[in-house]
């Protein structure tokens, strides 16, 4: 079975809706409200093993009942949570999220636990991240924190895959670290630190920085991969109707994670991420959003029968 260790975040989502956004110093009634799992680092460490690879999760959450349940929608996934630390001083991570009758959001996130990610932690974690066929990460922990980890991967021959989301201009030291840089259009800009331009120019801008492939999510156009050196690969998405793109690009950086450690090309890595996003948008929500490898595989098979 492959092997897939995430390092990130792990978050309450606390949904409320409501006919529309509270002003400052207003109070108004909202119509509904859910706690769902959340955290980019959770979602994709769900949607891997959902794929069917053997996951471990490194992170932290709060000595509260947020972490608890967390855990153990972890486990109940089949997740190694043994190097899932707790934070006595912090609380869980958190997002606040609002969503009016528009389906417009408003979303305050508050790191909390994710902040407190140590070097130590993922030291204690080498051997997962070593031992491991892919490392995926995003960027809701520290960076040094990310950095570390990916130095460890890169010891112990393991393949990095980092979802830079939410997006900022990394060190050089780190993106010469990653194998696969997966962003969105606007992550693809603001991470190769220029205003405009296609993605494609964006990836060539990332490559002069050492990074060696470039993975573009392109939402219903599908995926762009660039590889340093070679022609650029286009995808398409699977023709669906969305529903809710929440996680989507989780779900992608997920399934594609499984499939790159599954031995399958790259660019035939990219259909699986398409696939996974393509699901992902029609469901509601995040992680009860993301698919079975079944699901996958059953979706993939029937949209490539011609009659
Ligand atoms: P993010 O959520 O990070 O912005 P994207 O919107 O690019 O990421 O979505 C990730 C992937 O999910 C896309 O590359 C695509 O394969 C799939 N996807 C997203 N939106 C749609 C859609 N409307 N129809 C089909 N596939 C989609």
């Amino acid at each position: 079975m492959s092997r897939v260790a995430v390092v990130g975040s792990i978050n309450m989502d606390l949904v409320v809706r409501s006919p529309r956004f509270a002003l400052a110093g207003e109070t108004i009634l909202g119509t509904a409200f859910h706690t769902i799992p959340g955290g980019k680092g959770a979602n994709q460490a769900v949607a891997a093993r959902r794929m069917g690879a053997e996951v471990a999760m490194i992170g932290r959450v709060g000595d509260d009942e947020f972490g608890l349940t967390l855990r153990r929608n972890l486990d109940a996934e089949g997740i190694n949570t043994e190097c899932l630390q707790v934070t006595p001083s912090e609380s869980t991570g958190v997002a606040l999220i609002t969503v009016d009758d528009s389906g417009e959001n408003t979303i305050i996130v508050v790191p909390g636990a994710n902040g407190r990610l140590t070097l130590d932690d993922v030291e204690g974690a080498r051997n997962l991240i070593a031992e491991a066929d892919i490392l995926l990460m995003q960027l809701e922990i520290p960076l040094a924190v990310v950095e570390r980890a990916a130095r460890i991967a890169a010891e112990g021959g393991a393949t990095v895959i980092l979802n830079a989301a939410p997006a900022q201009v990394l060190p050089a030291a780190l993106l010469a670290a990653v194998d696969y840089l997966v962003v969105n259009e606007t992550e693809a800009l603001l991470v190769a630190g220029t205003a405009t331009g296609s993605p494609e120019e964006a990836a060539r801008t990332l490559h002069a920085s050492g990074v060696r492939n470039v993975v573009v999510t392109l939402g219903p156009e599908g995926s762009l991969l660039v590889p340093a050196e070679g022609a650029s690969v286009a995808v398409p998405a699977y023709r669906v109707r969305p529903v809710d793109t929440t996680a989507a690009g989780d779900g992608f950086a997920g399934a594609f994670a499984v499939a790159l450690a599954d031995g399958v090309p790259a660019p035939d890595a990219l259909r699986w991420g398409n696939a996974e996003g393509a699901l992902a948008v029609t469901r509601e929500g995040a992680q009860p959003s993301l698919p079975t490898r079944s699901e996958v595989e059953e979706f993939m098979s029937a949209r490539h029968r011609s009659c």
